[in-house]
């Protein structure tokens, strides 16, 4: 499992993690969850899959707080085929209860296209899930068809704005006016709803100056740092190679 960690972009503190998987082959070659996720789904392997990702990322956390004394949210990513499950609910209390983690610092990623296909049948699940403290966003806000009517009844907490706003952010880019604009919107949006949003891929100073100035809460990216192997992400924790140092050195506000 790696961590990407997800800023604050106010103060420039990390304020959680993405618990991200990757699949080693028999030649310890590195496989993207693009791939191998379809298959477990397919196969029905997801679901000791999905399991074994919260409880990882769970025990993670515990011991980043045991290691620095500061909780970190871990955001777990969710297939549809979990969620179907009629013990989804309770695996994912019972996993996180046996970690001994308190569970307001687990969040439930899912995609909007997932969430909206099956909403029906998700919300009553995911909104018992956030009556025990653990929160819910929407992952790839803006890709999908929301039905905005919709939006404000949703058991969630937090919209992930999809990379593709975040890279269209860029000033070099035609039609880059429109773009901010759009974000500008989606960030409007999520605060009339009051829910938190995500700027998600943040790769350049100038993406995350915009970002911030647009009013998107969070960050989360490459410049920050890619998805690390639990050591390293300490490690880059611990020399002070977060956003934060970055920023101040780099990033017009
Ligand atoms: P996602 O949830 O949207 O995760 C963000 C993806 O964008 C990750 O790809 C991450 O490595 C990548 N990323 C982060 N920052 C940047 C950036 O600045 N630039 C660019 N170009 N990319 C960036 P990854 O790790 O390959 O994961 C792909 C997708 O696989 C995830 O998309 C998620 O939907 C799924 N996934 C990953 N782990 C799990 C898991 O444990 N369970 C399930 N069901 N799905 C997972
Ligand atoms: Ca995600
Ligand atoms: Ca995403």
């Amino acid at each position: 499992m790696l961590y990407q960690p997800k800023v604050d972009l106010q103060t420039m503190d990390w304020v959680g993690v993405e618990a991200l998987m990757r699949w080693e082959n028999p030649d310890r070659q590195r496989i993207g969850p693009d791939r191998f996720i379809p298959v477990a789904e397919d196969s029905g392997f997801i679901i000791e899959l999905g399991q074994w990702a919260i409880r990882e990322a769970c025990l993670a956390a515990m011991r980043w707080y045991g290691e620095h004394e500061k909780w970190l949210t871990v955001a777990v990513n969710v297939s549809p085929i979990q969620v179907e499950r009629s013990d989804f609910v309770e695996m994912v209390l019972d996993t996180v209860s046996q970690s001994k983690m308190p569970p307001r610092n687990l969040e439930i990623e899912i995609t909007e296209t997932q969430f909206m296909q099956h909403i029906a049948g998700f919300a009553p699940k995911l909104q018992a899930l956030r009556e025990h403290g653990i929160t819910v966003s929407i992952d790839d806000f803006g890709t999908g068809y929301s039905c905005l009517g919709a939006l404000q009844n949703l058991p969630i907490d937090c919209l992930k704005i999809d990379r593709c706003f975040v890279t269209n952010l860029d000033e070099s880019l035609v039609g880059s006016e429109k773009n901010r604009g759009l974000f500008g919107s989606i960030v409007h949006l999520a605060n009339a709803m009051e829910l938190r949003t995500v700027a998600e891929g943040i790769e350049t100073p100038q993406q995350l100056a915009i970002a911030r100035k647009l009013g998107a809460e969070i960050g989360q990216g490459y410049y920050f740092a890619k998805p690390l192997e639990e050591a390293a992400l300490s490690a880059a924790f611990m020399a002070g190679l977060d956003g934060g140092k970055r920023q101040q050195a780099t990033c017009p506000s």
